[in-house]
């Protein structure tokens, strides 16, 4: 049976966080000193395995591993080469990753082995001291190693940004130009009010659509249709060749179209990134080996996704979801 919501929208992408931990601490994700999960909340890889097999048999196609740090989580290879399989007989489309790229280095050539074709890797800066400051204690070489490997691996890399005012603002450019040379699509993204942080949003908050026109003063930016299966809008640089993204869950509401849905590391269903409801599978999951509980609980989620979400970033405001972006991950 089909996932179809009240709203029509059918739901064919999941995007799965495997861990909540991190080893970096992005200051518009994290807290310094953020509190993870105690083990035994969260789902074992043969439990996020069966997962996923069931949102395939309920007509998922893509499936996005993200988290917290996908990679720092213990045996996530064995899930992956798992999921590979079903990319190898037709089951699913895609299977792809969200990474800081800190541990991309060692695991390149075993995502591209298990049929994962593209990837996304979060880099707001090209300058090593920025990065530091921006993920708090990060190193730069380690996610362009990261990068070249994923390269030599074949895989074709996507860069997300976050946009973030009086922090990076002045490299877009340059990100626009260094993606261009290395063939790696480049995507903005606005800053959303997930999670708790020590700073003001109001102060990091920069429109993209201000971004967009600044880039228009040295870059010849042409429409195309191109879509990858999420919310970005794309343009084509036409001096580089290169694509170049924009994510503006703030400045313009995509949810009419939305055909995903996001699970917790801890079997969380949240049928929409930006409200508190989400649906326990983890419960289901547990308690029997059969899946019938746990398709059920997955209709109940999907009949009763939200219509969108209502971000709004004002000054001195809180945030608009408790959680920060790595609980439901990106
Ligand atoms: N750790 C991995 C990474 O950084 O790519 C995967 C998880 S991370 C939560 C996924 C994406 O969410 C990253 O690109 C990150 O920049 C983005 N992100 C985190 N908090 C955000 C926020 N408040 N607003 C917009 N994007 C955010
Ligand atoms: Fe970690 Fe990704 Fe959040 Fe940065 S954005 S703290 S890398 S989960």
């Amino acid at each position: 049976m089909p996932m179809i919501d009240r709203q029509g929208r059918q739901i064919t992408y999941l995007r799965l966080s495997v861990t909540d931990r991190c080893d970096l601490r992005c200051v518009y994700c994290m807290r310094e000193d953020m509190r993870f999960l105690p083990k035994a909340d969260v789902l074992t890889i043969e439990e996020l395995d069966r997962l996923c097999r069931a949102f395939v048999r309920k007509g998922v196609r893509k499936i996005r591993l993200t988290g917290g740090e996908p990679l720092v989580r213990r045996n996530v290879t064995t899930l992956i080469a798992g999921l590979g399989d079903l990319v190898a007989d037709g089951s699913l489309d895609e299977l792809t990753l969200t990474t800081n790229g800190t541990h991309l280095a060692r695991h390149a050539e075993a995502l591209a082995a298990a049929g994962m074709r593209r990837i996304n890797v979060s880099l707001d800066t090209l300058d090593p001291e920025r990065f530091r400051g921006i993920t708090r204690w990060g190193r730069l070489d380690q996610v362009m190693n990261g990068l070249m490997a994923a390269k030599a691996a074949g895989l074709a890399v996507k860069i997300n940004a976050v946009a973030l005012k009086g922090v990076n603002e002045d490299e877009f450019d340059r990100l626009v130009e260094w993606c261009g040379r290395q063939a790696f699509d480049l995507c903005l993204i606005e800053t959303m009010p997930l999670g708790e942080i020590r700073a003001d949003r109001a102060d990091q908050y920069l429109p993209l659509s201000d971004v967009r026109a600044r880039l228009e003063q040295n870059w010849t930016l042409k429409a195309t249709d191109y879509r990858s299966g999420g919310p970005a809008r794309y343009v084509e640089v036409v001096e580089t060749g290169g694509r170049l993204g924009f994510i503006t869950p703030m400045s313009h509401n995509f949810c009419e179209s939305c055909n995903r849905v996001r699970i917790t590391c801890s079997g969380a269903l949240f049928s929409c990134l930006g409200q508190e409801e989400a649906v326990d599978l983890r419960q289901p999951l547990r308690s029997s080996e059969a899946d019938l509980a746990l398709e059920q609980a997955i209709d109940r989620a999907i009949d009763r996704k939200p219509k969108g979400h209502d971000f709004a970033i004002e000054r001195g405001g809180g945030p608009a979801v408790r959680r920060p972006m790595s609980v439901t991950g990106g």
